[in-house]
């Protein structure tokens, strides 16, 4: 669960910062619209982090798994751009480290055909997060394609033997299928050695970052604030966000949920705890906790926003960098679909 695996997050810190040498970071995106918030402070900020401490890292861009419940894949070379856009803003060096689109890595796909053998029906169908997402799709049927899609993922981040994974609270089952792929893979086929890594998620500081309906910020839910939103909309769209009718502001994820998360998201863009800012506000009510929280997401994002805009001025770049990431993703596929073909053709 959640508190297993913070305390296992824990660690992990220890270890990267010892040997941050010794890892190797897959996460990614898929292309289904401007990122918000809650990526930013799941995931994103981790991504740019563990690079700056020498981590090596891949960003994949899903774009295959849009049409998990998207039945078209609309804008999607623009939506694929926004992604590479969002990251070099973040800081994401393309010298150092390799984004690349799903679709131009066939080889990764292969992967496929043996992960699927390894799992059964009955694992797939217990996923808690698929039914979430099945039951928010909309969707009247339910695809081939959105019931196997963790194990898509556990191909994306073992294709280049990542070993950590920098992720929100709703990826942890599909770690769970990650490392069970990996296991079963190794036990039939490593002959005594293993082929793959059993990948650990990172959690950050806010796992589950809430969207201003009080649910889990979505680029399909309609609740969320992009980092590319300017401070005006920004500040408008916090205003309008779910709290509660208390005056007093006090932490407590648990009880106040809404409230809790407001305070988290203020309490991140200021470096400091989110007790230290419920004091600061004490009984003053939600609508001055909004300001200090759209304050502080403007003051901590406007950087961001003005490198984003910066990069947005040359398109012949950002598709630079992913025709060469695109390129490093392949070689390193290859390179691995070599090794479990042997490793299969031993066994068989
Ligand atoms: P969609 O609605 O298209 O599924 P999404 O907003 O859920 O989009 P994903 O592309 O599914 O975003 O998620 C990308 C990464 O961001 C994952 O690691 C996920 O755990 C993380 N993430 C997404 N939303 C949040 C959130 N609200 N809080 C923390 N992490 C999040
Ligand atoms: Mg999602």
């Amino acid at each position: 669960g959640t508190s297993a695996a913070k305390a296992r997050s824990a660690v992990l810190e220890e270890q990267i910062l010892e040997e941050p040498g010794r890892f190797r970071v897959l996460t990614g995106d898929r292309p289904t619209g401007r990122l918000h918030l809650g990526h930013y402070f799941g995931t994103l900020h981790n991504r740019v982090r563990l690079q700056d401490l020498g981590v090596e890292l891949f960003v994949i861009i899903a774009d295959y798994q849009v049409l998990t419940d998207r039945d078209v894949a609309d804008h999607l070379a623009e939506r694929v751009e926004e992604l590479v856009l969002d990251h070099l803003a973040i800081g994401v060096d393309p010298e150092r480290s390799t984004v690349f689109t799903h679709s131009a890595v066939p080889a990764l796909n292969q992967l496929l055909l043996p992960f699927l053998s390894l799992v059964s029906v009955a694992e797939l169908n217990r996923n808690p997060t698929v039914k979430d997402e099945i039951a928010h799709s909309g969707q009247s049927a339910v695809s081939g394609l959105m019931f196997t899609y963790p194990v898509h993922q556990a191909a994306d981040i073992l294709f280049c033997k990542a070993d950590l994974v920098p992720v929100g609270q709703d990826q942890l089952p599909h770690l769970e299928i990650t490392r069970t792929v990996a296991r079963r893979f190794n036990e039939r086929y490593g002959n005594g050695t293993a082929v793959f890594p059993e990948p650990d998620a990172l959690l950050s500081e806010a796992p589950l970052l809430l969207g201003t309906d009080g649910t889990k910020m979505s680029k399909s839910r309609g609740n969320a604030i992009s980092l590319a939103a300017d401070a005006d909309e920004t500040a408008r769209l916090i205003k309008g966000a779910k709290t509660d009718s208390e005056r007093h502001i006090s932490y407590d994820p648990v009880g106040r949920p809404e409230v809790s998360s407001l305070l988290l998201l203020a309490a991140l863009c200021q470096g400091r705890t989110p007790e230290e800012v419920a004091a600061d506000i004490g009984s003053a009510g939600s609508a001055v906790l909004k300001r200090t929280v759209a304050e502080s997401v403007n003051e901590y994002l406007a950087p961001i926003r003005a490198r984003r805009a910066e990069y947005a001025r040359d398109r012949g770049y950002l598709r630079r960098v992913l025709r060469e990431g695109n390129e490093r993703a392949r070689a390193v596929a290859d390179v691995t679909l070599a090794e479990v073909r042997t490793a299969m053709r031993n066994h068989y």
